[in-house]
Formats: structure tokens, C-alpha cells, sequence
């Protein structure tokens, strides 16, 4: 069969490596893509309105189409296909707005009694600003619309919370949630609107320096399994948060179908959700899917059909994965772009994967290298490895990746 994915990112990049895999598979295409995906996938480019992307889709008859980012899903391109009988992987508009909104998401886990912080939202700045007075600090202010990991400022002082409302607060509404303290995860599974088929555990870093310090990024690096999801937590999270949230979602008619990704923190009384997307990570995507070994074509089929329960002996490899990411110098502040890249090959010969590959810089977060090993340590051990193969001026990247689950053994 041909399959189209939808996205450019090193998440996009690993779909496609995965798919490829597939002896189902006959071509995949990738619109936009990137330089590193063209090496398996004929990237096409992204047209402005969806149905014209439909057109192809069905003048090629492309079997299946799987969509990466949040954007596309939020702007309802699943029902754009949907709409035409073609196959489309991931929520509906109606489903994707669990991400698109924070409010939304928020009203969802209190009516579920899901575990979550305490929150308010206000499309008023001054009510705002009295609330956070009322309130302990620090408190995490937070857009409540997509804003690609940018719209979340923590208030660690009155001022600096007063000063976040007034960023996030432009004719939309914000939401001021109470902190959070322990240890985040990235829960993910994937769902046809009725069972949950969960993936192995992963965690991110999210902040851009050393020891989780400096900015909120997209995504600095990551690792999976993450010790921190022990068995018992797994259990916890299946029952508590995943099944709650994806029928409180049939419950009001917002069938959910693709990936729900659960962020998560690990407090002293238990998980709690600090958000939901609704699709991989990035980087989570390139640690979770090489640890697959079934087959991925079925299973996202699957959750379009109905019928992912008949799935439910998925087989994953034991091995472990860990995935650097490369990012040009000051992101997620302003940065240069158009370094030359060089030490690819070299990276591969050491046995790790990159993504995003590209000739000469073009974004905040340049490529991933991801390697896969026996034990955590040796996998992270060897990304490194492979990122040290690498060189472009002012390269950032952080030198911990995996420092919480090496600290446990
Ligand atoms: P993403 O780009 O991952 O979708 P986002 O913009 O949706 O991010 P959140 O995931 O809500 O934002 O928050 C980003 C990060 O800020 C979290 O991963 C976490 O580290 C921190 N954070 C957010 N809310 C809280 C909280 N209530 N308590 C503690 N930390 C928080």
C-alpha cells in the first residue's frame, strides 16, 4: 500500500522509518518532509488547503494517511479525508481540541475526577491578577490555545506571574494552574475511541540547560523506559487518567482515535496530568518507536477502524532507546541559521540514527541522534557518541539527557 505522513520533524522522521519497515508498505510520501526523511520517503510539498492534499491522496491512492503534528489535526484535516472515505491516522477536530485548548482539557479532568492541578481560567486580566494574589506562588500561567511549547510561563514570583498574564493574555483566555513538584513521564497510547493500547514509558526534557534549568523548549532530548513508571503507577495511569479521559471523551461525543500523549507529573500523592496532546512527542516519537516490534501499519489502521482490541499482544524490544537533540546556539531564543553541518556519516557508522538531517541549520531544534542499546546506559552513551561525531557552529546541546533514570541504578 502507499502511505502519506503529514509533518517535518525529527517525530515525522520516525514514523517514516518506521513505516518503511513494513511489508505492507509499498511507497511512502511525505509532505512537506525534510532532508533527512527524503532518504525514505518522496517528499511532496504541503498545499495551503487540505482538500487539495485529499485530491492527491486519492488521485494516488494513498491507502493510509498518518498526520504528525498537532496543527493539521486541530485545523480538522482527519475530517477532510474523513469526509472523502480516505483513511486518515489521529483525531478528529472535535478530538484534537483535548490539545487545542487547555480549558477544555482542564473541564474534561474535573468532570472525570481526573488528577490533575488546580487550576482557573480567565479571559480577564485584572481578575487574573487578582486570583494570583489570592494564590501561593509559583504558579504556571499558561495560553490556553496551541502555542508550540512557548505558552506556558512559570510564575515563581507575584511579579513574574503578573507579568506572564500580561504576555499570554492577548484576546485569548489563560489559565493559572498551581504548581506542581516531582518527577514528569510521557505516558502514550494509542486509541481507537473505545480500548487503549499503551506504548512503552518515555521521558523528555524539556528545559534547554543542564539539571532542568533555563528555558522551556521542545523537547531537548529524551529516553525510554523511564523507571519512574513502575508497574503499579502504569496500572494507576491506564485506569485513572487514560480510560477516564478517552471515554469522558465518547461520553460527549469527541470520539478520540490516534495518539494520546499523557504528560505527566510524579507527585508524592500520585500522577497527576500536566497535559495532553494528541499525537507523539517529539522527541518521545524517536525513542518509543524503534522499541515497537510489531508491525505499525496494522495498529494504526486499527485505530481508525474500531478494532485495536484485536491488537492487544503488541510486541515491543526489550533493548532501550535514547535520542539527543542538536539545537543551533541561544534557541529557543533567537538563533543563527545556515551552519554548515558536517560528521553525519561518521555518526552513522557508530550505529546511530539521526534526524532532520540537513546540509546547513534551518531551525531552533537542528536534528536528533537516537541510538538504540541493551540497557539505558549504553544507549544514551552511544547517541552521545554519535552528537560528538557531529559539528555546527554554536551547536547546543545538553549533556544530561537520562540523568534521573541512571540516577536510580
Ligand atoms: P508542549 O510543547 O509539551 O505541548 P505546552 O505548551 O502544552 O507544552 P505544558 O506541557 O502544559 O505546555 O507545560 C510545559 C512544561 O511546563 C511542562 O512539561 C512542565 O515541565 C511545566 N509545567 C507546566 N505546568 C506545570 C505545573 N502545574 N506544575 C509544574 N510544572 C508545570
Amino acid at each position: 500500500m502507499k502511505i502519506l505522513v503529514v509533518g517535518q520533524g525529527g517525530r515525522e522522521h520516525a514514523l517514516v522509518w518506521k513505516l518503511a519497515q513494513s511489508p505492507l508498505v509499498e511507497k511512502i510520501y511525505c509532505a512537506p518532509g525534510n532532508p533527512g526523511i527524503s532518504q525514505i520517503a518522496a517528499s511532496i510539498p504541503m498545499p495551503e488547503r487540505f482538500a487539495d492534499l485529499a485530491n492527491w491522496a486519492e488521485s494516488e491512492s494513498i491507502a493510509l494517511t498518518v498526520v504528525g503534528p498537532e496543527v493539521p489535526l486541530a485545523e480538522g484535516i482527519v475530517d477532510v479525508f474523513r469526509e472523502r472515505g480516505l483513511k486518515a491516522f489521529g483525531p478528529d477536530k472535535r478530538a484534537a481540541h483535548l490539545e487545542a485548548s487547555k480549558d477544555f482539557a482542564k473541564q474534561l479532568m474535573m468532570k472525570n475526577d481526573i488528577p490533575t492541578a488546580a487550576h482557573r481560567t480567565f479571559t480577564d486580566a485584572e481578575e487574573a491578577m487578582a486570583y494570583i494574589e489570592d494564590q501561593n506562588t509559583p504558579v504556571f500561567v499558561k495560553a490556553n490555545g496551541l502555542a508550540a511549547g512557548k505558552g506556558v510561563i512559570p510564575g515563581r514570583t507575584f511579579k513574574e506571574a503578573v507579568q506572564a498574564v500580561t504576555t499570554i493574555l492577548i484576546g485569548d483566555s489563560v489559565v493559572i494552574e498551581e504548581e506542581l513538584i516531582g518527577e514528569e513521564a510521557s505516558f502514550t497510547v494509542l486509541t481507537d475511541g473505545t480500548y487503549c493500547l499503551p506504548f512503552v514509558s518515555s521521558q523528555d526534557h524539556k528545559m534547554s540547560h543542564d539539571g532542568d534549568t533555563g528555558k522551556n523548549t521542545g523537547g531537548m532530548g529524551a529516553y525510554s523506559p523511564a523507571p519512574v513508571i513502575t508497574p503499579e503507577l502504569h496500572d494507576y495511569v491506564m485506569e485513572r487518567i487514560v480510560y477516564p479521559t478517552v471515554n469522558g471523551m465518547a461520553d460527549i461525543d469527541r470520539l478520540f482515535k490516534g495518539v494520546l500523549y499523557v504528560g505527566l507529573m510524579i507527585t508524592d500523592a500520585g500522577p497527576k496530568v500536566v497535559e495532553f496532546n494528541c499525537r507523539f512527542g517529539d522527541p518521545e516519537a524517536q525513542v518509543l518507536l524503534p522499541r515497537l516490534k510489531s508491525d505499525l501499519v496494522p495498529l494504526l489502521i486499527a485505530c481508525i477502524d474500531g478494532t485495536l482490541k484485536q491488537h492487544a499482544d503488541v510486541q515491543w524490544h526489550n533493548e532501550a532507546a535514547a535520542c539527543i537533540a542538536m539545537a543551533s546556539g541561544g534557541y529557543p531564543d533567537p538563533y543563527q541559521t545556515g551552519e554548515v553541518i558536517t560528521g553525519l556519516e561518521d555518526a552513522n557508522a557508530i550505529g546511530t540514527e539521526q534526524d532532520g538531517e540537513d546540509i546547513v541549520t534551518a531551525g531552533g531544534r537542528v536534528l536528533g541522534v537516537t541510538a538504540v542499546a541493551g540497557g539505558l546506559h549504553d544507549a544514551i552513551q552511544r547517541a552521545y557518541q554519535g552528537v560528538s561525531a557531529i559539528q555546527f557552529a554554536d551547536a547546543h546541546y545538553r549533556k544530561d539527557i537520562g540523568y534521573r533514570a541512571l540516577g536510580r541504578n
